[in-house]
């Protein structure tokens, strides 16, 4: 497959990141006009990699201003053949950039090497693959009726996933031939803006594609402008709500992919030592920042005991430590402020009755970090169960019947993903066709492709990112 193309990384000696970054706003780099500008710092050392332009109101509204232009000017009017040959550009060229992306990608996010490199990365260049070849095609797409773009699309994203999130949200938005203003996390702005780059580099004519960093008052300004036509953000329930209402009574299209606390269902018939690292995949994946990480073990109360004492092995041998040795396993938290909320929600889980066990890992003196942990014991309406963590702690839950995982894996606000493992595929069926979850793996946790849509039930948000379902948040249907 073309996107399997990565070369690994072998050192950051080489990756330049530049002391500071600009806005990319019309096919250029411009200061804010505020000349305000905010450090990026590295999770796992505490260094400060670089600084990053701060954009205020005004910003975003040159970014606005810039997208209408190139929408008017040129995108709209472009055949979808064109459109997909610059898209495509932007594929070849994350490819081409796989080892500095990913190098960067796990010194301003914390995450493990190996995960950019073999995840983050290369999906980030897939999805930008899949969507060129729809640019061409939308008549196909939405059986034979005329897709209309929408306009300008304001994109906001979240730190977990900084490129391959940049990715799900531009490549449909270019297919289908709107012109995008993307508000980067705070916390890891800096493949979006190397992303910024790879886009002046393919010759997108000026203002189709647009970077504004800066925090949730960049955001909420993109999302009140009134010559955006549609909002897709991804982020925490909390800010996708106050997103919603901020739309109230706009005619604005909006899309949210927000939380989540997924159900990963082991049945006693499961291939046990699969189900274990499907598990360990699940929680312990990107530190657990992941909205559809498997955060809820259900076990059948048959196997509780084996499973956790299989757990609590596996998770001693997991590495953790410096995101860029090709070793690790589980790189830095995000943020402080990530790593508090972790600490407060494991110590209300110890306050509640839960037991908590924890690898016994040492903990580098400098950055944040959180050992891989899980909770057993746990009541269904404690915290712990209930609420997204959003970090490497996993809440053990048991059941003993099919009727008893399902009415347990769905009472949570949450719908987003599940995962269930047996060895009898009529159970995978019954068991799916009843959770409320928009992604459900069967025999497998944290498996993602361009064409799978993928977005939530009930809090989880609404609509859909990959897949030709994908693409209807983006056009206009006649
Ligand atoms: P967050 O909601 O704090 O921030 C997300 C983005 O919104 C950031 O760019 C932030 O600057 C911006 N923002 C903050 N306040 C804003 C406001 N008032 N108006 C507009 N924009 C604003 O979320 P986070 O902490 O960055 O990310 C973690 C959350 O994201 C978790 O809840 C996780 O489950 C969720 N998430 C969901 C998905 C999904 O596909 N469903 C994927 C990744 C992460």
């Amino acid at each position: 497959r073309a996107w399997d193309y990565a070369p690994a990384p072998e050192s950051a000696d080489h990756v330049k990141i530049a002391s500071r970054y600009g806005l990319f706003i019309g096919g250029k780099w411009k200061a804010p006009l505020s000349g305000k500008y905010f450090a990026t710092i590295s999770p796992s050392t505490e260094e400060k990699l670089s600084e990053v332009a701060d954009a205020g109101a005004r910003d975003v509204d040159d970014a606005v201003r810039a997208a209408r232009v190139a929408y008017d000017k040129y995108w709209s009017k472009m055949p979808g053949s064109e459109r997909a040959k610059y898209v495509f550009r932007i594929a070849r060229a994350i490819q081409e950039k796989a080892r500095e992306l990913a190098i960067v990608e796990s010194m301003d996010g914390g995450k493990p090497i190996k995960e950019s490199r073999d995840v983050d990365i290369p999906l980030a260049a897939a999805h930008f693959f899949y969507h060129a070849g729809w640019a061409d095609k939308l008549g196909y797409a939405f059986h034979g009726r005329r897709a209309r773009p929408l306009g300008v699309a304001g994109q906001i994203i979240p730190w977990n996933f900084p490129l391959l999130m940049a990715a799900w949200k531009i490549a449909p938005a270019l297919a289908c031939g709107n012109t995008v203003v993307l508000k980067p996390a705070e916390t890891t702005p800096l493949t979006a803006l190397m992303l910024a780059k790879i886009i002046e580099e393919a010759e997108l004519p000026p203002g189709v594609v647009n970077v504004v960093t800066g925090a949730g008052e960049t955001g909420a300004a993109l999302a009140a402008h009134a010559d955006v036509n549609k909002i897709a953000f991804t982020g925490s329930t909390d800010v996708g709500r106050r997103i919603q209402r901020s739309l109230a009574g706009t005619s604005k299209r909006l899309t949210l992919e927000l939380g989540g606390k997924a159900a990963n269902i082991v049945f006693a018939d499961a291939p046990i030592d699969q189900a274990i690292e499907g598990i360990v995949n699940g929680i312990y994946f990107n530190q657990g920042h992941v909205c559809c990480a498997g955060s809820r073990l259900l076990v059948e109360e048959s196997v509780h005991d084996w499973v956790v004492k299989k757990l609590r092995d596996r998770i001693a041998t997991l590495r953790l430590g410096d995101p860029l040795d090709k070793n690790t396993d589980v790189g830095a938290i995000n943020s402080k402020a990530q790593l508090d909320r972790i600490q407060a929600l494991v110590e209300a889980g110890s306050e509640e009755g839960a037991e908590r066990y924890s690898s016994s890992c040492a903990l580098p003196s400098r950055g944040y970090w959180f050992p891989p942990t899980f909770f057993t014991g746990a009541s269904q309406s404690s915290r712990i169960a209930r609420e997204e963590i959003f970090g490497p702690v996993l809440t053990v839950l048991t059941f003993r019947t099919p009727e008893e995982a399902l009415e347990k894996a769905n009472n949570t606000m949450y719908g987003l993903s599940a995962g269930i493992w047996t060895d009898k595929g009529a159970k995978i069926f019954w068991m799916a066709q009843r959770l409320k979850a928009g992604v459900v793996w069967g025999n497998t946790y944290n498996k993602f492709d361009p064409s799978s849509p993928f977005g939530g039930y009930k809090e989880s948000g609404f609509g859909r990112e990959g897949g030709r379902q994908g693409l209807s948040a983006y056009v206009e249907l006649e």
